[in-house]
């Protein structure tokens, strides 16, 4: 068997990892050995690639990786979960930029006029995506990382600005075509990375973490085009995979937010904010407030506790703390589950990563369409870190930046106890009518200390 014959099979057996991978991550059990899966699938790839016929610069291929594995390790282990959408923002960012420079590499290396027209447009889209990915990821993670403002950033005209700034890059693309002119295909480079910024500067909120699923996906699409450029089967299928998965996962964030692609793109959402919210005891409305005595008691004679988690709890970092909670209410006999939204936190399955890491068994957690029939029958639902998710704003203010959103009806228990520090507003940034219902308990304080205040409660119950 020849070694190209091999490589390619080593290909195909990586190929066939990454796609066992994904199904992986589709389920928290599996989520872990998904990941162990496609790193194994990755490292089998790699080195599989030193053995390709006439590979020049080794050195310089060992040291550029040395490199990545020195940033990227400590980068990852560090991050604090809370952080993780800007970290997938700069490593995508990344990808999209090594896919345009790949592109730009063969396009200098090659003799343009000698190539197949359809050669050269793989090439020029090649340097177009990863230009767009890799700018509108830098933007991204700036926004997230609170460098600039997180909101959308809008000036007059800017929706014909960037229509313009586009048709330049589709005529400059023609022109390249035409020409071959490598100055040309610099221009094209510096236009997608000014398309990429334009794009997303309106973009801002809660937007941002939808953005990068749908730049991850153009990272995909830019790697997929470099495999075409290279002649690399493994570029096509990782590229074509993230292309298709992160433009289904952009799909499904969108759906669970009851919002349209387009509404995300083009609508600057977070610039009509309405939040009325300001810190406890602003707001002229009084709210019920309790003691984690009074609460720790209702609990631990209650039949039935819904917990819902929101992005306070990775914020607070007390995932561990409501497990012990959720163990104590269950030695006195309490049946307790864990309503999961789809969207809450920061980023996908972000709560379920949270539970996971504090091993809170997997059929304890309940999907939203799985917990919302079932709160009914619940005496006490318990809201740690949530507000957007389970803001009835959702269902019945027309208007309202998250009406259509589906939500968890945590107003239908007998009782609702909010644990979050004040009465500010969640990422949507509105109002929450819930904080003020007559069900409606407030806990104020850092949720783990609330939450550590309320396993004692229930234990001395
Ligand atoms: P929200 O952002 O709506 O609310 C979080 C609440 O947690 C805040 O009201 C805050 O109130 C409270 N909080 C913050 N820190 C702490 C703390 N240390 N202790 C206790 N409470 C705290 O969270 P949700 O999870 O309900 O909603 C997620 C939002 O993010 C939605 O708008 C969703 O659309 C959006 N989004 C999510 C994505 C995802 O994939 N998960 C992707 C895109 C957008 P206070 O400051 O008073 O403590």
């Amino acid at each position: 068997m020849s070694t190209g014959t091999i490589l390619e099979l080593c290909y195909l057996v990586a190929a066939i990892t990454f796609i066992l991978a994904l199904k992986g991550l589709s389920s928290p059990k599996r989520a872990r050995s998904g990941n162990f899966i496609a790193m194994a699938g990755m490292a089998l790839a790699i080195v599989a690639t030193f053995f390709t016929p006439n590979l020049h610069h080794i050195g310089l291929i060992v040291v550029a990786m040395v490199l990545g594995v020195v940033i990227g390790v400590p980068a990852a282990r560090l991050v604090k979960m809370t952080a993780m959408p800007q970290l997938v923002a700069i490593f995508n960012g990344v990808g999209g930029g090594a896919a345009a420079l790949v592109s730009i590499t063969t396009f200098v290396g090659l003799d343009a006029k000698t190539q197949a027209t359809y050669k050269i447009l793989e090439v020029l889209l090649g340097v177009v995506i990863g230009s767009v990915s890799f700018s509108g990821s830098a933007i991204a993670f700036i926004k997230l990382q609170e460098l600039i403002t997180g909101r959308p950033i809008t000036y007059p005209g800017q929706q014909i600005v960037n229509a313009l700034v586009t048709i330049v890059a589709v005529v400059l693309i023609i022109l390249v075509l035409v020409t071959a002119s490598t100055p040309l295909m610099w221009l094209l480079m510096v236009v997608g990375l000014l398309l990429g910024i334009g794009f997303v500067l309106p973009i801002g909120g809660a937007d941002v973490p939808v953005l990068i699923s749908l730049l991850n996906s153009l990272t995909g699409v830019a790697v997929a085009a470099s495999g075409f450029t290279l002649n690399n089967n493994m570029l096509i299928v990782a590229g074509t995979l993230v292309g298709a998965s992160g433009l289904l996962l952009t799909m499904m964030m969108c759906k669970a937010m009851g919002r349209s692609l387009a509404n995300i793109l083009f609508s600057a959402f977070g610039s009509n904010i309405t939040a009325t919210g300001g810190e406890a005891g602003d707001e002229t409305r009084s709210v019920r407030t309790g003691t984690p005595d009074d609460i720790g008691v209702l609990m631990a004679y209650a039949r039935k506790v819904a917990i819902i988690p929101g992005y306070g709890l990775a914020v607070a970092q007390a995932q561990h703390t409501v497990r012990e909670l959720a163990d104590e209410l269950e030695a006195k006999g309490v049946e307790v589950f864990y309503a999961i939204h789809p969207v809450a936190g920061r980023m996908p399955g972000h709560m379920n990563v949270l539970l996971a890491e504090a091993n809170v068994p997997y059929d304890k957690l309940k999907e939203m369409d799985e917990a919302n029939p079932v709160l009914a029958t619940c005496d006490v639902a318990l809201i740690v870190g949530a507000n957007d998710t389970v803001n009835p704003a959702a269902d019945d203010v027309p208007g309202s930046p998250i009406y259509g959103m589906p939500i968890i009806h945590a107003d239908a228990a007998q009782h609702v106890v909010f644990l979050k520090r004040s009465m500010r507003p969640g990422f949507a940034g509105i109002d929450n009518e819930l904080l003020y219902n007559e069900k409606t308990t407030m806990l104020f304080g850092d949720a783990k200390d609330t939450l550590t205040k309320l396993v004692a409660a229930v234990v001395a119950s």
